[in-house]
């Protein structure tokens, strides 16, 4: 139960609900509801004591702070019929909080000593309110600060210890990360892996060009079953699939280039230098990472990378010529072997019938001495927002990188044949 005027106003989405389940799925609860409520106490009484007829644990986070409109210790107190007492050593651990930092308590930390009679206080390392538990009939409370960092914090060293051994164990899993397959291309290659009897059950979530795919074993199906299915996984759909641990592309991406040292240049457009951010989060990067360049107007694309001004008069901005001039342009001028250029027509305006929103060029190219040489791509991401166009764009950009480091069994590039034909469409699946 996520408490707060602020969450239900849509000026701040709950971030703590989405972190309990998880943590709790990492000891094997079942999280089967998801609330919030405002800041009035009789809101909160009702909830918690709705929750708790029938849940056999209840996490609520927030309005635990010392002013008049934090009233989650009022509510929970009344909603386990016990008198509100202070509790002697968090007074003193409070006020040695505001000693440490060179202040004095003011009065109306005090309140944050106070507990529901009999309740166990959890320790806050992270601010000044701890949090408690507490029996409200059968049902386990716990009561967590609202500020995510501390939520996060009392939630990991007081709450998970004390519900560990009482989890099932948590369901087997499996997860793996592809790029470069639609969600209704990866749906008919995975035929009856996905059918609602199957075993392992097969779920897939699609955001941007990133498919998820988890794999979960219900008992008493065993974990064999999983490996099997995991293994028949990777045979079938081992092209497209980047990771078994994360869905960040830059991530993976950016530790190929590391992994490969091949240096790299961009040229973007529409992206206006997302990808450039994604590859520069990633840790070392300076070692391979060259520069990447905005060319957002014509006269830069001229002017930073040699587009030839003939060339987008006669194609336009947003096609394979020019795509494939600005990736041959950025590594020329980097010196580097790798070039990638974005351009696109992210919108809302200047879409045409032919060019509509959502269309996006790609250019690689591929620098060596004797000249090198430029592949470019088309992908399309229509009718969508702005800011979904940009992110899909980066997203693709980063798949087409991922698949250009596959090229050779070394995991360096293949010159020969930088991009596998293969990747779109994908082989035998459409
Ligand atoms: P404080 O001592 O800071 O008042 P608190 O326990 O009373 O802590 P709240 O007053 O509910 O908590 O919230 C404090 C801050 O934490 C606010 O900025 C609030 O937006 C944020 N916060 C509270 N609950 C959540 C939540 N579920 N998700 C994201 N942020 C939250
Ligand atoms: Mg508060």
């Amino acid at each position: 139960l996520a408490i707060g005027d602020e969450l239900l106003a849509g000026a701040h989405p709950d971030l703590n609900s989405p972190r309990i389940s998880r943590a709790l799925a990492e000891v094997g609860w079942r999280v089967y509801r998801v609330a919030v409520v405002g800041d009035r106490v009789d809101d909160i009484t009702s909830r918690v004591l709705e929750l708790c007829s029938d849940h056999d644990l209840v996490l609520v986070s927030g309005g635990l702070g010392p002013t008049l409109d934090d009233l989650t210790r009022e509510a929970v107190a009344r909603a386990a019929g016990l008198p509100l007492v202070e509790h002697a050593d968090t007074v003193d651990q409070i006020r040695g909080w505001f000693e440490d930092r060179g202040r004095e308590m003011p009065a109306s930390n005090l309140r944050q000593a106070l507990f529901p009679e009999g309740a166990e206080v959890l320790a806050n390392k992270r601010g000044t309110a701890p949090g408690f538990t507490l029996a409200v009939g059968g049902t386990r409370l716990f009561v967590l600060p609202g500020p995510p960092r501390e939520m996060e914090g009392v939630l990991l060293e007081e709450v998970v210890p004390r519900v560990r051994d009482d989890g099932a164990t948590p369901s087997p899993r499996r997860r793996f990360f592809l790029t470069g397959l639609s969600e209704s291309a990866f749906a008919d290659a995975a035929g009856d892996w996905m059918g609602r009897e199957a075993m392992p059950r097969m779920g897939v979530t699609a955001k941007m060009a990133v498919l998820c795919v988890h794999l979960t074993l219900d008992p008493p199906a065993t974990e064999d079953a999983l490996e099997e299915r995991a293994a028949a996984f990777r045979e079938r759909f081992g092209h497209w699939i980047f990771s078994e641990s994360t869905p960040d592309l830059g991530q993976v991406v950016g530790e190929l280039l590391l992994a490969t040292g091949t240096e790299i240049a961009l040229a973007e457009s529409c992206t206006g230098g997302l990808v450039a951010a994604a590859l520069t989060a990633v840790p070392g990067i300076s070692r391979v990472f060259r520069e990447g360049v905005v060319t957002y107007s014509d006269a830069a694309k001229i002017s930073r990378l040699g587009v030839d001004p003939e060339v987008i008069d006669r194609c336009g901005a947003v096609s394979a010529e020019v795509a494939a001039a600005m990736a041959k342009g950025c590594a020329r001028t980097a010196d580097v072997p790798l070039g990638l250029s974005v351009t696109g027509i992210a919108g809302p305006g200047g879409g045409t019938p032919e060019k509509p929103v959502g269309l996006i060029w790609y250019g690689l190219h591929l620098w060596d001495q004797t000249g090198g040489q430029t592949r470019t791509f088309e992908r399309r991401f229509p009718a969508r927002g702005r800011a979904q166009v940009r992110e899909f764009a980066t997203q693709a950009a980063l798949g087409l990188l991922w698949r250009v480091l596959q090229g050779s069994p070394e995991g360096g590039i293949d010159r020969a044949d930088p991009i596998s034909p293969a990747i779109d469409p994908p082989p035998g699946l459409r």
